[in-house]
């Protein structure tokens, strides 16, 4: 076990039976991973990371802006090469977008001029397949967030809460088994976030999907994770690894909770040490 991987046993939640359980198989899987953009002597975004996620997980990447997440979960979406090192997802060597997942942008990137149901639906028109059998899926989804009365409304008659729930929405759609979220919530205000983290923690529970979720909100990280990967500052390392042993569903109360605290301050203690964060 290498030295960054430790667990905290704060709550201990799991009985012995669910400890001996064999552990779900690797979804997604990154060894070495080295990415330099520019050329030889370019900037190193991302030094010899490795990570693990397994089916089902919600694994959340925490670091400090620049850290290299974003060029990481491109990486594993296939938009970007890696410049050493690889990534397999459920065991092959990505070399273009896999088939089976959907990525989520902080900005929700809707088209303005389709209405919220046919910007649901336009990676199926894309595709060039028939709506048909999508629309039920689509007003469940619409259902499930909050959003049913605004199939017909535009992206700019919506909140930002409401356009990024949308947004979500339409990842869920063609129920991607891996689903890859860069800072979805960073535009949202304080409540709406919370809001969002409750309904993503909902839909992730219920349907048993991958989850990799960038964030660099440490709280945000924590509730929602199953296990937390940080990065260092440029060039991107794997800092520390955390599982967190809050039992689920989390609830907003347990924010306030020692456990809770306990994690937040483990994080935050090691982005003090990094520097990132000058208290006086
Ligand atoms: P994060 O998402 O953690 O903020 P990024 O992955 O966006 O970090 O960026 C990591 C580093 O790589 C940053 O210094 C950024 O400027 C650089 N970078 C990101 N994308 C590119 C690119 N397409 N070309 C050159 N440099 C890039
Ligand atoms: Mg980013």
């Amino acid at each position: 076990v290498p030295a960054h991987r430790r667990t905290m046993n704060v709550v201990s939640a799991a009985p012995p039976a669910a400890l001996a359980r064999q552990a779900p198989p690797v979804h997604v899987e990154a060894t070495d991973v080295s990415k330099r953009y520019g050329g030889p002597k370019g900037l190193l975004a991302l030094d010899h990371v490795s990570v693990t996620v397994r089916d089902g997980q919600f694994v959340s990447l925490l670091g400090p802006s620049g850290s290299g997440k974003s060029t990481f979960l491109r990486c594993i979406a296939g938009l970007e090469t890696v410049t050493s090192g690889r990534i397999l997802v459920r065991g092959t060597e990505i070399k273009k977008p896999p088939p089976d997942f959907a990525m989520v942008f902080q900005r929700d990137v809707l088209l303005e001029w389709r209405s919220i149901l046919d910007n649901l639906l336009l990676p199926i028109d894309f595709r060039g397949e028939s709506r048909k059998p999508y629309l039920a899926r689509a007003h469940e989804l619409l259902n499930l967030f909050g959003l049913q009365g605004f199939e017909d409304s535009y992206p700019a008659q919506l909140s930002g809460g409401m356009r990024q729930r949308a947004a979500i929405c339409r990842a869920l759609l063609s129920d991607p088994q891996l689903l890859l979220m860069d800072e979805p919530f960073g535009a949202l205000d304080a409540l709406t976030r919370d809001q969002m983290n409750l309904e993503l923690q909902r839909a992730w529970s219920m349907s048993g999907k991958t989850v990799l979720f960038v964030t660099h909100s440490i709280a945000e990280a924590v509730f929602l994770s199953g296990r937390i990967v940080v990065f260092s500052a440029r060039p991107g390392r794997v800092a520390l690894e955390l599982d967190i042993d809050l039992p689920r569903p989390r609830r907003m109360a347990m924010r306030e909770m020692p456990a809770f605290a306990h994690y937040c301050a483990e994080i935050r203690t090691l982005f003090n040490a990094m520097g990132l964060l000058k208290e006086d």
